[in-house]
């Protein structure tokens, strides 16, 4: 029996594959893939994402372009925002290879993986059965992404429901100079181009509720930018108020429904769950570990939840603020780099409203 098997070698699972692996556990990740697989992703590393990657000892590779600028348009409007440090805002990768090497580097630290579909988990006295497939583990990882059937079969929650869901659909661009969101490109979402040397990622994604405008609005994208190879998937954004570990299951990054309910971006929270899930499990309650090591992270995303609420349908006017207040933008930035909380930037941008209000209306 192994002592910990992990379902889904995306980067959650296989950054857990790697952490557990080198800490003696005995090991097993399973995918329904082989990799180097293809997985819909704008590649988009956050500097607070690259800095956690680097804590745990897997410094971001292979990078096809490091971004210290991030041009933000719409509206008829632009800001271009950096980080005060000088160091990147976001480096670009491939997801077929960032995510093999994650693998591979979880194979090097003892991990063994197996390619399998694995279609439940099923729980046999002290053990969990990992249905569809002959293995058993003392406990499970649900690293299956969005549509985790470890999440549901394991009974910690239901499926998504649909307003708990982003969809967005990417493909391959021209060479771009600069990192560049749209933020009227797409209904309650956005636009993106991710520059990669000598081609550049681009899509757009908003919530599931509007894909028909989605679907559009990608066309629109894909006439003006020659974007070509388009893949749609979806990002799950629910996981602020589910349970996320019980009775030796445990769910990290998408199965868990971790991604920022304003950007989309997952890859920090799949990192930083498998994180904490390493560290939870050598404790002697480690369902309750992991929720307590996680709680700041379920406190932000709500949080980020709430205020996608109130920004999504009034875009137009949040950008407006976000371009006449550049000290609005640079603290945005300090939290999308995990320099500042995002409640003390929401806080702090709530402030400055009444003045933007008056401002608006006065047409000054
Ligand atoms: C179009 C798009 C653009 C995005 N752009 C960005 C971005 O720029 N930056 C960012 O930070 N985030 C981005 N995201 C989100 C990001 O891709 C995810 O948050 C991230 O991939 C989550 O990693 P994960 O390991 O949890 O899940 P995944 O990467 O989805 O990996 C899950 C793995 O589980 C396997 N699996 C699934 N079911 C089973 C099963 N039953 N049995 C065995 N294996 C199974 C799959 O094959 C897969 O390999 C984007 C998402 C989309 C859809």
């Amino acid at each position: 029996m192994w002592d910990v098997a992990i379902v889904g070698a995306g980067p959650s699972g296989s950054v857990a594959a790697y952490l557990l692996a080198k800490k003696g556990y005995k090991t097993l990740i399973l995918d329904k893939n082989s990799f180097p697989r293809y997985k819909p992703c704008g590649g988009g590393v956050t500097l607070k994402a690259g800095k956690l990657l680097n804590e745990i000892g897997l410094p971001i590779e292979p990078v096809d372009a490091f971004h210290k600028e991030v041009l933000v348009k719409g509206f008829g409007l632009e800001i271009e925002v950096r980080t005060s440090s000088g160091e990147y805002a976001i480096a670009v990768v491939r997801r077929n290879l960032f995510d093999k090497r994650l693998l591979d580097e979880a194979i090097s630290e003892g991990a063994v993986f197996k390619r399998a579909k694995v279609l439940g988990v099923k729980r046999e006295g002290d053990a969990i059965r990992l249905v569809g497939i002959n293995e058993a583990s003392r406990v499970v990882v649900g690293a299956d992404g969005a549509n985790s059937v470890v999440a549901v079969t394991s009974g910690l929650r239901s499926r998504w429901s649909r307003e708990d869901i982003i969809f967005a659909i990417e493909g391959v661009s021209q060479p771009h100079e600069k990192l560049t969101f749209m933020v009227d490109a797409a209904p309650y979402g956005y636009g993106w181009i991710f520059p990669r040397g000598k081609d550049s990622n681009a899509g757009v994604g908003g919530m599931l509720e509007k894909s028909k405008e989605i679907k559009r609005s990608f066309d629109r994208l894909a006439a003006r930018y020659k974007v070509v190879k388009a893949h749609s998937w979806i990002i799950s954004i629910g996981g602020h108020d589910k349970s996320i570990a019980g009775r030796s299951v445990f769910l990290v990054g998408d199965a868990a429904g971790l991604a920022d309910p304003l950007t989309g971006e997952g890859l920090y929270y799949a990192i930083r769950s498998s994180l904490e899930v390493s560290e939870s499990l050598d404790h002697e309650e480690p369902e309750l570990e992991y929720r307590k090591r996680m709680e700041p992270v379920m406190r932000e995303l709500k949080e980020k939840r709430r205020a996608a609420r109130i920004i999504m349908p009034r875009i137009k006017f949040f950008f407006k603020l976000f371009v006449a207040y550049p000290e609005i933008a640079e603290r945005y930035m300090l939290t999308s780099i995990g320099r500042v909380e995002f409640r003390d930037f929401w806080r702090w941008s709530i402030s400055k409203l009444p003045r933007a209000l008056i401002k608006e209306k006065l047409g000054i």
